[in-house]
Parts: C-alpha cells; structure tokens; sequence
C-alpha cells in the first residue's frame, strides 16, 4: 500500500513588506507599506505590514487613500530582485528538511516531508523547526499548512493557518466533512466570486454541497448551466473539494530554468539609423519575450548591446537594466529595450544587435497584477503565440500594429501609474 503523504505549504505574512522591515529594524514599530513609487500619490500599496492592515489599509488602494488612513506610514519602493533572492533563501532553508521543495509563488513554497519525519519528527515539530528558522535568518514570519496533498496543505494553510495564533494547521482526510465542507463555496481553493456566485445559483452554497454531488452529475449540471461541456472543470472543483491531488511536489520544474533567455542577430549591411535598429530591437524582444512566455518565465534584467562590422577595429556596447517588473511581454521588453539603445549608441554603423532577459522567475510568482492593461495584452501575447505555434510564424505578419497599440495602452496606463 503507497504510504500517504505529507505535504506543507509554507506561506510568508505579508512578505515584501516585512523583507522591508527586516532590512530596516528602526521602521518595526510603524506602519509600513511597499508602494509602486513613493514619490506619486497614486502609486499602489503592494504589500502591508499588520501594522499598516491595522490601519485599515489594504493591498492595491492607493497611497494616497492609504496616507489618508495613516500619514504617518512609512512608504517604501519595492526591491523586487531583493524579494527574489529571500524566497530563494527560504527554499534553501526548507531544502534542509526535505529535498522535495516546490515554490508555488514568490511567498509561497510546497515541501513534502514524508520522508523527512523520522529523521526531523513530527509535522509539527517540523512545521515549527521550518517557522523558527525562516524568522532566524529571513525575519520573515512564515505560516505552515500541512495536508496529504497539495491542495489540502493550501487550503489548510489559508483557511486556517494564515487565521489562527500558532500559523500551524493539519487538514487530515477524516477532517473534511467535519472542517471543510460547511465552509461557504466562496472559500474553496480557485473559486473566485463570479464562480461562487455561479455555484450557489446552482444550490451549491457549501463546499460540501459541491463535494457530496456524484461527479458524473457535477459534469452534468455545469453543462445545463454554461450550456457548453465544461467537464474539466467540473473535475477540477470536484476534486479539490475531496481533497483529492496527485501532482507531486516536484522541484525539478523550477531548476530545469535557464539562467537567460537571448538573441543576436547579424544584419544583412550596416544599419546607420536608430529607426531601422528599431525594427530589429523588436523582433529581438518578440522571439526572446515569446521563448520566456512558453518556458512560464518572466525576465527582471534586459541587456542589449550591438557590434560593428569590423574585427580589427571593434565597436559597439552590451549594457543592461534592470526592469521596473520582472516581464515576458514583448511590448514591454521592447519599450525598455529602445532607451536603453538609444542611450548607449553612439552612432556607429551597426552589424549585429542582442538582446536577453536574465534574472528569470516563475511566472506566477506574481503577487498582483501591477498594471491595470498588463493582463489584457498578456492574453492577446498568448492568443497570437497560440496561432504562431499552430500555423507558423507567418500567420500574424511583424506586429508592429498591435505592439504600438500596446505601447499606447501602456503609456496610458503609466501616465496615472507609479512608474516615471
Ligand atoms: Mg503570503
């Protein structure tokens, strides 16, 4: 008989904010928060400290409704390589109580400890031991979910751990009638609110409402409601709901990443002008923007750089930024990517242009979507890769249109933004 799991999920308390005040121990007693950019009122809170949630202050208002509530908080510009490189830590420390350790998110990390307990103890010694050295060395504080599946540990951990006083929580197989399933749809695991609304038109107002239905006939009602075969999903909610997961907590998917993702590209003659460099800048970040997109990786330091034709009497330049937001949208690569040029070049003609992106992470280690258009060119990025993917790359010719539009959006949305 396979011997059942036990899996954590470990999640950092408001994470960038406390990193902050980590890193600055005179700001402990205040209420701070990460904002977009501190000298705009309207920049957007990106993370709280409870103190600053005591407040009455909240993740994505903005500053300056946030300085209403409390001026005297203390604002503070987002590090976000800095954040990166403390996640990193936190998975080197979880990496000493099991080799299988799995970021979820930027905060968030799975760790199977089955084979871990003879030798560390309980799941609750460990969870402690896990809490006790992530504060050690990160000052981060750390809550522990802890189930027999992926799922279970994060819900465990969000409906419960993140809510009690110790930050620990055990959801066993035996605890889910009884725990669980009175709990409102509303709070199952990838239930947002048109979905919970949804469930509950359905009759389905709990989540064990949902877990007890037969799922051959959960198939059958999602399809008399959405009047379209939604099975998939069907299975999917049903299977959270009893705590069912087999995916395995697999580190693998995280270190198999390349440190960069890069193209050069020889021109055909010398190029003189920085209109026709353009041109080249935005193929460049199309083909690496889209190689990160299928590998699920945004990149936080784009370098460019260019050579001449000469060998005897070398010219050009390779410099690198680091971005305002780790990114794999080619608009926004590409919009970096000209001043950066621009303000490296010094006119030489020119014979090769590269291009990378370096500093990758996990796409889904975003916490919140920091701009308001980001989500809705994402989507148009995916579609036209789905159709390049299918039909070749000819299919959609050099999308010049739709990647001004984009760049027009995005200044839109930066003009009231938090970005200068
Ligand atoms: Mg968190």
């Amino acid at each position: 008989m396979k011997k059942d799991r036990v899996i954590m999920l470990s999640d950092c308390q408001s994470f960038y904010a406390s990193v902050e005040k980590a890193s600055h121990p005179d700001y402990s007693n205040q209420p701070l928060v990460v904002a977009g950019d501190p000298a705009r009122r309207s920049g957007i809170v990106l993370a709280a400290c409870p103190l600053a949630k005591q407040k009455g202050i909240t993740t994505a208002e903005t500053l300056r409704e946030a300085l209403q509530k409390c001026p005297e908080l203390i604002v503070v510009r987002p590090r976000m390589q800095h954040y990166i490189d403390v996640s990193a830590q936190i998975t080197n420390i979880l990496g000493t109580f099991s080799d299988l350790v799995e970021p979820y998110s930027i905060d968030e990390q799975f760790i199977d400890i089955t084979g871990s307990l003879s030798l560390f103890g309980s799941p609750e010694q460990i969870a402690t031991a896990i809490q006790d050295q992530i504060r050690r060395d990160t000052g981060v504080y750390a809550r522990v979910g802890t189930g027999y599946s992926k799922v279970t540990a994060k819900m465990a951990c969000d409906l419960w751990a993140k809510k009690n006083t110790t930050g620990q929580f055990t959801l066993t197989q035996e605890q889910l009638p009884s725990l669980l399933w009175p709990l409102p749809i509303s709070q199952l695991f990838m239930v947002g609110r048109r979905m919970s609304a949804h469930f509950q038109s359905m009759g389905l107002g709990t989540i064990g409402d949902l877990a007890r239905l037969p799922l051959a006939e959960l198939k059958w009602r999602m399809r008399e409601k959405f009047r379209k075969k939604c099975d998939i999903d069907a299975e999917l909610y049903w299977r959270i709901a009893n705590g069912i997961d087999d995916s395995p907590v697999s580190p693998s998917t995280y270190e198999a990443a390349p440190k960069s993702v890069g193209h050069q590209m020889t021109l055909p003659r010398d190029y003189h002008t920085l209109q026709e460099i353009k041109t080249v800048l935005l193929e460049l970040s199309e083909m690496v923007s889209r190689r990160c997109r299928r590998l699920k990786v945004n990149g936080a330091v784009l370098s460019v750089g260019c050579q001449g034709a000469s060998f005897e009497t070398p010219t050009g330049f390779s410099r690198q930024t680091t971005l305002s937001d780790p990114t794999n949208a080619t608009s926004l690569v590409y919009e970096a990517a000209v001043p950066l040029f621009r303000q490296h070049w010094d006119g030489q003609p020119v014979r090769r242009v590269h291009l990378s992106l370096s500093g990758l992470s996990d796409e889904s280690e975003y916490q919140l979507t920091l701009f308001e258009s980001r989500p809705r060119y994402r989507e148009l990025e995916r579609a036209t890769d789905a159709l390049k993917n299918k039909f070749g790359d000819t299919i959609i010719g050099r999308a010049s249109s739709f990647t001004d539009a984009g760049l027009i959006k995005d200044r839109a949305g930066k003009i009231g933004g938090h970005y200068k």
